[in-house]
């Protein structure tokens, strides 16, 4: 007997229909002998939903209340998938974040899992019970304060609780059949990857394949729980998340992002200290910064830019104005119509050549590049908003990465 957490996300769940078709899934799981953990997204569109009535009522509304709101959604799926599990004869139990033991950092709207005191998830499985549990929330055990992880944050939820029970595995339900080499919606030639590494996986959601979220695959690297990411809607086999892959890959993916916003700090005097005023406070301020470029130095001042998500532009602007009047810098841009689009593949670390190949390809698309970062197996370039289709799509033709083994 096997114990498995069951993780469905918004499409899977998305109506009364679809709820009837997980319990089904999930009570096969059980009746074949395995305890199941389930853990639920709110409904369809849910989240954003909640986010745009909150929008309505006002334009700034609190992150606690935010928190509030949204830790709704997930709890309206969790309730309806102990209901039609109870309706096929299956004693089933939701329980919030909160009710599950997930402790977490106070950050509201993003959240880390500190802990997971699992003791109810414990004692429900042992009277039989399928629980399921709502995602993408827990509580700040100081200020007992609930909270939510951010986008895609039930993932986060299911392969840290996969890691707290020692389950033998994290099956993640989706509306597409796995990994593919790119967004299927935006490569129509993209391929289903039989498995990934959690290395190569872990930049792939980084740089924005939003099949799943980063922090769930860093959950699974560090507690080795293998992640089947799969279809909810037939049972064939998706892509295995995992330690070893067969073959190594020099390109595995094309993954592209298009939720952040360029900052640039013009005629910032050229001084040791100035980079870490600036990026201090935003730390402080809990705005995640990705990129960084500084430009070269012409006559004692230079340009900085960097990269933030798009929620945190306004703070981040008012931040870097702050800081741009204290060092004597000439202002602060935003641009919030840039797009980054990364390459990944673990044989990048041997392979020479990759970055200028990436490039070409772009300039033959007439693609201007205006960022560029690297890891030892991603490159990422920033380019244009409106570009980004045509980029993921151009290099997905010319790396073809589904048939590059290293070997060949
Ligand atoms: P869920 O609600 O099940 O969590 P998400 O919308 O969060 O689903 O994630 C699934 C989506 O991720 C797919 O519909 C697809 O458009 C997108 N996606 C982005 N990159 C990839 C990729 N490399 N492979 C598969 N799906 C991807
Ligand atoms: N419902 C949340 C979201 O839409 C969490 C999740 O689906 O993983 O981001
Ligand atoms: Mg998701």
């Amino acid at each position: 007997m096997a114990l498995i957490v069951q993780k469905y996300g918004g499409t899977s769940v998305g109506s009364a229909e679809r709820i009837r078709n997980v319990a089904r899934r999930v009570a096969d799981t059980r009746n074949a002998g395995n305890d199941v953990v389930v853990v639920v997204s709110a409904m369809g569109q849910g989240t954003d939903d909640l986010m745009a009535l909150a929008a309505d009522v006002t334009a700034n509304p609190y992150p606690r209340e935010m928190d509030m709101l949204l830790t709704a959604g997930e709890r309206i799926s969790m309730a309806l998938c102990a209901m039609a599990l109870q309706d096929q004869g299956i004693p089933a139990m939701s329980l919030t974040g909160s009710q599950a033991g997930i402790l977490t950092t106070s950050v509201h709207g993003s959240a880390e899992i500190i802990d997971i005191r699992a003791d109810r998830v414990r004692a429900g499985l042992d009277e039989g019970k399928v629980v399921i549990v709502a995602g993408f929330q827990g509580v700040d055990p100081v200020a007992k304060e609930v909270t939510t992880l951010g986008r895609g944050g039930s993932d986060a939820t299911a392969v840290a609780l996969a890691a707290a029970m020692q389950a033998d595995v994290c099956e993640i339900y989706t509306d597409v059949d796995g990994v593919f080499t790119a967004d299927p919606r935006v490569v129509p030639g993209a391929v289903k990857l039989d498995d990934i590494s959690f290395e190569e996986m872990l930049e792939l959601a980084g740089a924005g394949a939003g099949v799943l979220m980063a922090r769930s695959v860093e959950f699974g690297r560090r507690y080795g729980i293998p992640i089947h990411v799969r279809s909810s809607f037939h049972a064939a086999e998706g892509t295995w998340v995992k330690e070893e892959t067969m073959e190594e890959a020099i390109v595995r993916g094309v993954a592209h992002d298009s939720s952040e916003a360029k900052v640039t700090v013009h005629g910032v005097p050229d001084q040791p200290g100035v980079a870490a005023n600036l990026f201090e406070p935003l730390a402080e301020a809990d705005v995640n910064v990705d990129m960084i470029v500084q430009n070269v130095s012409i006559e004692g001042v230079t340009d900085i830019s960097f990269t933030v998500p798009k929620a945190s532009a306004d703070r981040a602007k008012e931040i870097a104005d702050k800081v741009a009047r204290e060092v004597g810098a000439g202002g602060v841009d935003i641009d919030t119509n840039i797009a980054k689009v990364s390459l990944v593949g673990a044989g990048m670390k041997s392979e020479l050549g990759i970055a200028s190949r990436m490039f070409r390809i772009l300039s033959d698309h007439e693609i201007n590049i205006e960022m560029i970062s690297t890891s030892p197996i991603r490159i990422s370039c920033v380019v244009r908003g409106e570009d980004v289709e045509a980029a993921v799509r151009s290099l997905h033709e010319g790396f073809r990465p589904a048939s590059s083994p290293k070997e060949e």
